[in-house]
């Protein structure tokens, strides 16, 4: 845990991984809880650091958007609000059902289901055994947000106000940032990746940009990200850059008519390659195909299928496949 300004504070999860999520916490009028990480002996031990200077459990909590990793440990706090955007409880059903991450936990820990996954899947398996290592995720059910908002939400928290802003779909559908401006801090919720690959589900290259482009014009002097360590603006430049390479790198392979497999494969990681699991890259070079492609944003991915790419894609960078 640490404090990154007066009343505000995170838990930052240092593995930098996959579900690795940020929490945070506005220490103020009963409290305010930002995420609940990815699985519940996780969110215990969030709620145990941010109890140490919280003086009960909080009155409330913000979901940033509809990721399991982000609203797994919802259920702990009972009788809070939770509050996120007007897209997140339906999105959540979608895409945080907690039965296939389990039944993938189940299916990787059983041998023989696992060498028979294996031959079908080595990216589920490999996603799946360094999931095991960290995660359980036995007794989750998912605990939807009642307090909805469209453009912004806005708290007073004993006189210091708090700015919910939907940003998305940037990275996912309900995408939002809570910004406290007295504080001089933006929460941003996996809008930014910090030293690790970004992964973006739903959403537009065009509308992270601008959501990038506003964090850095709120002038925030902590950011805490959805993933990673502590940055400022600087954090935000650099998403932005990557992003920025990327696009283009995928323009030249897609004009080049290179499926968009073999452009990951190809695509050299650059500075980038000393981020956590840089073989995501796969994700977001398939993304800018998909606009390319001018299909919808919010196409559904098909998960065994996504594993298995970000898996050979380090299989021909001759690097650890890592997610
Ligand atoms: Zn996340």
């Amino acid at each position: 845990m640490k404090q990154v300004s007066d009343n505000c504070f995170a838990v930052l999860i240092e593995k930098n991984r996959v579900c690795d999520a940020n929490s945070g916490l506005i220490n103020l009028a009963g409290g305010v809880v930002i995420d609940t990480q990815s699985d519940l002996p996780h969110a215990r031990q969030m709620i145990e650091l941010f109890s140490k200077v919280w003086p009960a459990m909080p009155r409330r909590v913000i979901n940033t958007h509809e990721d399991a990793d982000h609203v797994w440990g919802n259920q702990l706090f009972e009788g809070a609000e939770i509050i996120a955007h007007r897209s997140v409880p339906e999105r959540m059903k979608q895409v945080a059902e907690p039965k296939e991450g389990q039944k993938m936990l189940q299916g990787v820990g059983h041998l023989l289901t696992r060498l028979v996954l294996k031959a079908l899947h080595p990216g589920i398996v490999a996603a799946g055994q360094q999931l095991l290592e960290d995660y359980n995720f036995d007794g989750i059910e998912l605990v939807l947000p009642t307090t909805l908002f469209d453009a912004r939400y806005e708290l007073d928290l004993d006189g210091t106000e708090v700015h919910l802003i939907y940003v998305g779909a940037c990275h996912q559908v309900g995408d939002t940032i809570v910004h406290v401006p007295k504080e001089r801090v933006v929460f941003a919720g996996d809008v930014l990746f910090r030293q690790c690959t970004p992964m973006g589900w739903t959403g537009t290259y065009e509308k992270w940009f601008q959501c990038l482009d506003l964090i850095i014009e709120l002038d925030p002097e902590v950011i805490v990200p959805g993933h990673g360590p502590l940055c400022g603006i600087e954090g935000a430049m650099e998403m932005k850059a990557y992003l920025e390479y990327v696009r283009d790198e995928s323009k030249q392979c897609f004009d080049n008519g290179l499926p968009s497999l073999e452009a990951a494969k190809r695509i050299e990681f650059g500075p980038y390659g000393e981020w956590r699991a840089p073989a995501r890259l796969y994700m977001n070079v398939e993304r800018a195909y998909r606009e390319f492609r001018n299909e919808p944003p919010d196409e559904p991915w098909d998960t065994a299928e996504t594993f298995d790419a970000i898996y050979q894609v380090a299989r021909a960078k001759g690097i650890e496949v890592e997610y």
